[in-house]
């Protein structure tokens, strides 16, 4: 009998009838043996997640306030969970043992990672499964990753005769302390037992039908993908396709486990199927997705080509104050750095003011309005003429291009374009490479 681990999100755990859901879809295949858990999340747009409340609480405690008036909101929700499904546990005395370590271990990552453990418990008791703790058995490294030799620890305790839960988000550092991955790093964790596990399949149930080829948001109708590369799903999601967070690639796909993106809410509907390669297929393009948080900064200084060194100067100032860069196109006098806002935070003047004082270029230019647009596909370096379609596509719609990268591997290309500009590119993309 194959192996699943199923990973359910925060929307198809966020009331008891979404719970409902869960319980027959895991109990409708017996080789759904392990179930990673997200916290609560929104029952309806203007609901908060379980995770923002939780981090709510962690910041009245920092400022000395009492958490009892959010964790009671929290404390109602689990009630009303367990209580319409009449689950054999004692919740008052969970949420009180919670509320309390909360207060002695006022951690950002203790208090952020006690919804998945709450809901964990709840699903655990529940379904009549082995609760398996990731705060003992899931280690995180402090770069977020794991290493090989702990895959076999987790692995021996997640393989089991019983249904097993763990609660998704966290594992605990070397040093024993409780630690989360990034927000909406369940999927991750879901990542990491599948691998642990040797699993055949990991599925991630979420409240969509897997992705789609463009944002419906900005695109009428846009075609579903029934299969992708772990490559072209980590570049969608990285530019901003957010059905699945884009580090959950690593832990599958050097065993090749395939992941499912499949629809809690249409277990038997069309779903997305992730894999290390796929048949050649006449598609182009794959997906288009794209992110609009970013700053351009563009120097130019006369003989930059004859000056040894000179990227290396200007990318380590970002480097120093703890800034990743996305792109570092260059020209013969000029040199431009892209960043994400969120990266950057405060600390613009900081690096501006460092790259006058050690470089004294002759230009420094910010620009704050730049959006950029990746479009993937493995087809695209078998087809002449692509990037010449995709800039014609722009320029017929009036869209000025401000930057252009043709990724090394040629699967991914991005352009840079204002952001006014933004919705309409991507429309503009996605009709000339709807039919491919
Ligand atoms: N509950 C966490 C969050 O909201 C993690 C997750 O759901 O994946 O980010």
């Amino acid at each position: 009998m194959s192996l699943k681990v199923c990973k359910f999100g925060g929307s198809s755990l966020a009331d008891a009838e979404q719970f409902l859901k869960v319980r027959s879809i895991i109990e409708s295949d017996p080789e759904r043996r392990i179930v990673v858990v997200s916290a609560p999340g929104k029952r309806f747009p203007e609901d908060v997640k379980i995770t923002d409340l939780l981090l709510l609480c962690q910041s009245m405690h920092e400022q000395n306030l009492d958490i009892a008036p959010v964790f009671q909101k929290i404390r109602t929700r689990y009630k009303e969970i367990v209580q319409n499904l009449k689950i054999d546990i004692d919740i008052d005395k969970l949420l009180d043992e919670t509320e309390d370590a909360m207060r002695r271990n006022g951690t950002r990552d203790f208090m952020a990672s006690r919804g998945e453990y709450l809901c964990g418990r709840i699903v655990a008791t529940w379904l009549g499964a082995k609760f398996v703790e990731p705060g003992e058995f899931l280690q995180i490294e402090s770069n977020g990753l794991i290493k090989e030799e702990n895959y076999d620890k987790l692995g021996s305790e997640l393989r089991d005769e019983k249904l097993v839960v763990m609660p998704g988000f966290y594992g605990r550092t070397p040093k024993g302390k409780i630690k989360t991955f990034a927000r909406g790093g369940s999927d991750i964790s879901g990542a990491v037992a599948a691998r642990a596990v040797h699993a055949d399949l990991y599925e991630n149930w979420t409240d969509v039908n897997g992705f789609l080829m463009a944002d419906p948001r900005l695109v009428k109708n846009p075609k579903h993908i029934e299969n992708l590369t772990y490559k072209e799903l980590r570049e969608l999601a990285y530019m901003g396709a957010n059905v699945l967070h884009d580090e959950s690639i690593y832990p599958v796909s050097e065993p090749g486990i395939p992941i499912e993106i499949r629809n809690t809410n249409d277990p038997g509907g069309a779903f997305t199927r992730i894999v290390a390669s796929r048949p050649k297929d006449d598609r182009i393009v794959t997906g288009i997705a794209g992110r609009k948080d970013f700053y351009l900064v563009q120097i130019e200084k006369m003989l930059m080509n004859r000056m040894v060194g000179f990227g290396r100067r200007l990318l380590q100032i970002f480097e120093t104050h703890g800034v990743n860069f996305e792109h570092a196109p260059t020209g013969i006098d000029t040199m431009s750095v892209i960043v994400r806002k969120e990266y950057i935070g405060d600390q613009l003047p900081s690096i501006l003011d460092e790259i006058k004082r050690t470089l004294q270029p002759d230009r420094l230019e910010v620009t704050d309005n730049l959006a950029l647009i990746a479009t993937v596909g493995q087809g695209m370096i078998r087809c002449v003429g692509f990037a010449g379609r995709l800039c014609t596509a722009l320029s017929r719609r009036g869209i000025n291009l401000q930057v252009i990268d043709l990724g090394s591997t040629q699967d991914n290309m991005i352009v840079g374009v204002e952001l006014n500009d933004f919705e309409e590119a991507v429309r503009a993309i996605y009709e000339e490479f709807e039919q491919n």
